[in-house]
């Protein structure tokens, strides 16, 4: 059990390198002993042959000529044998006793002769290998002469022959592994340069902050596209981490300012408003105003926290919301009995929209609320509804002061406010996050919000709400 778990903790370099020689390994084993396997039968092959060859030559020759083996009929076998003779070869006539009576060689090394099977033993053609001999034997029986013909083939230069091809492929095999071995390293440190990138860019976020990013080579591979899903990721946590700051010096700015005007006013009122009436009652009315004011933009914030967090209901559906927003727009215009609300409701009859009544209600507070404070001279505001495809879309039309266009891009965003002078006046205090809840809210939903708006004509907020299905 240790081998393999020692295996797996092993780094991913080492894993690389180890399989990719293994395997060449085997493939270079499993190639190179069937090659040497058939060249070396292939070549014994041949030695069989050439001494075959010699055998049926010589038979041939002796039953044609039908000689007796005496006198020159000696000398003249002599000759035809050393013609026929191969290298590395011994032809030996040998009579009934097995007496010598020819012998021819060529080329055929010292070496001992084993001891040879006895002639009498010899009664049809045998083959055999001893001692690096290749031994073939044949009875010869030719008139009265009985004899043996043995033709020995030394086998020495061919066991070297394939004892130097044997070598040559080990050394081969060899020279692959390690070739293997360093190519599995080259190919791992190749492949995983890019996760070591990764890896010291990360090392960098963490020690210099979120706008390091990796560099790499974009050849549209998966790694390079893992890199830039990276970068991108690192993109947005950057911008979300930025927002984030922002959100808070912003935050505390809006905080500090009726903090110390509250702070101002009460040192006022400890050093001469406690005798002088008139400072007494400003500073109180002024104070609380503030408090208000601090009390408003403290649940706003927590209303907004809570829109980015809205635990959504798996199945939430909202019918008849024709019936249930122009019940919410009765509601407010009980309040705003000036304002005078026209409803184009009807395309939303028997649909059923894929939100809770309670945040849908919320969002529409925020807009109408929108609508009347920054209404100018105007008193009219329009609410109008649209099925598209599996979405609802509701415009809240308003010919108010409007929003100027460099402006547009930013007042989805938390405590963004158009010219603060301008609606500090009796128009109310806009804290600049109304439009950032409702956003979130409808986000939670996988809807959305959009704005259209002319400077002195009028703005329209489009707001985005999917169908159930
Ligand atoms: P509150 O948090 O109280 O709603 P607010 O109204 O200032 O404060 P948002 O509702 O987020 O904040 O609106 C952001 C800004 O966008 C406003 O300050 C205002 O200048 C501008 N704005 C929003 N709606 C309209 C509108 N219907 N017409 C003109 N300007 C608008
Ligand atoms: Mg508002």
């Amino acid at each position: 059990m240790r081998g393999p778990s020692r295996f797996l903790k092993l780094p991913i370099k080492w894993k690389l390198t180890l399989w990719s020689s293994l395997l060449l390994f085997l493939v270079f084993i499993g190639y190179n002993s069937f090659q040497y396997f058939f060249v070396e039968k292939w070549m014994f092959n041949n030695e069989q042959q050439v001494v075959q060859q010699t055998m049926r030559e010589f038979l041939n020759y002796a039953l044609e000529k039908e000689q007796s083996f005496e006198g020159e009929d000696l000398a003249e076998l002599r000759s035809f044998l050393e013609k026929i003779n191969q290298r590395n070869q011994m032809i030996r006539i040998l009579d009934e006793e097995g007496n010598p009576i020819v012998v021819v060689s060529e080329n055929f090394q010292d070496i001992p002769l084993p001891a040879l099977p006895p002639v009498q033993s010899i009664r049809t053609q045998t083959q055999e290998v001893r001692d690096d001999l290749l031994i073939m034997s044949s009875p010869l029986t030719i008139f009265q002469f009985n004899g043996t013909v043995m033709i020995l083939k030394n086998m020495k230069e061919f066991e070297q022959l394939s004892g130097a091809l044997f070598q040559v492929m080990a050394i081969g095999c060899l020279t692959a592994v390690i070739i293997s071995g360093l190519g599995g390293r080259l190919l791992a440190r190749q492949l995983l340069r890019p996760l070591q990138s990764m890896n010291e860019t990360m090392s960098n976020v963490r020690q210099k902050g979120f706008h390091e990013r990796v560099q790499f080579h974009d050849n549209q591979d998966e790694i390079a596209t893992l890199m830039k899903m990276f970068n991108k990721m690192m993109d947005q946590v950057e911008r979300s981490f930025l927002q984030q700051r922002q959100f808070v010096e912003d935050a505390s700015h809006e905080l500090r300012t009726p903090i110390a005007i509250i702070e101002g006013h009460l040192g006022m009122l400890r050093r001469w408003g406690k005798n002088d009436p008139a400072v007494l009652e400003e500073s109180l009315q002024t104070s609380i105003q503030e408090l208000a004011r601090l009390k408003g933009l403290v649940q706003e914030l927590l209303a907004l926290t809570r829109a980015e967090h809205v635990e959504i209901e798996e199945d939430v559906a909202l019918r008849d919301p024709d019936r249930a927003i122009c019940h919410m727009i009765k509601k407010f215009a009980m309040i705003q009995p000036t304002f005078t609300i026209e409803q184009e409701l009807a395309p939303l009859a028997g649909e059923i929209l894929a939100i809770s009544e309670e945040h849908l209600e919320q969002v529409l507070l925020i807009l109408l609320d929108n609508a009347v404070k920054y209404s100018g001279e105007s008193r009219r505001i329009c609410v109008r509804a649209k099925v598209q495809e599996n979405v609802v879309c509701m415009e809240i039309i308003d010919e108010g002061i409007g929003i100027p266009e460099q402006d547009l891009p930013y007042v989805l965003d938390r405590l963004y406010r158009v010219d603060k002078a301008r609606n500090s006046g009796e128009s109310g205090h806009g804290l600049g996050l109304g439009l950032a809840i409702a956003k979130r809210l409808l986000a939670r939903y996988n809807g959305s919000i959009t704005i259209q708006s002319v400077e002195q004509k009028g703005t329209t907020v489009t707001v985005f709400v999917p169908l159930r299905q």
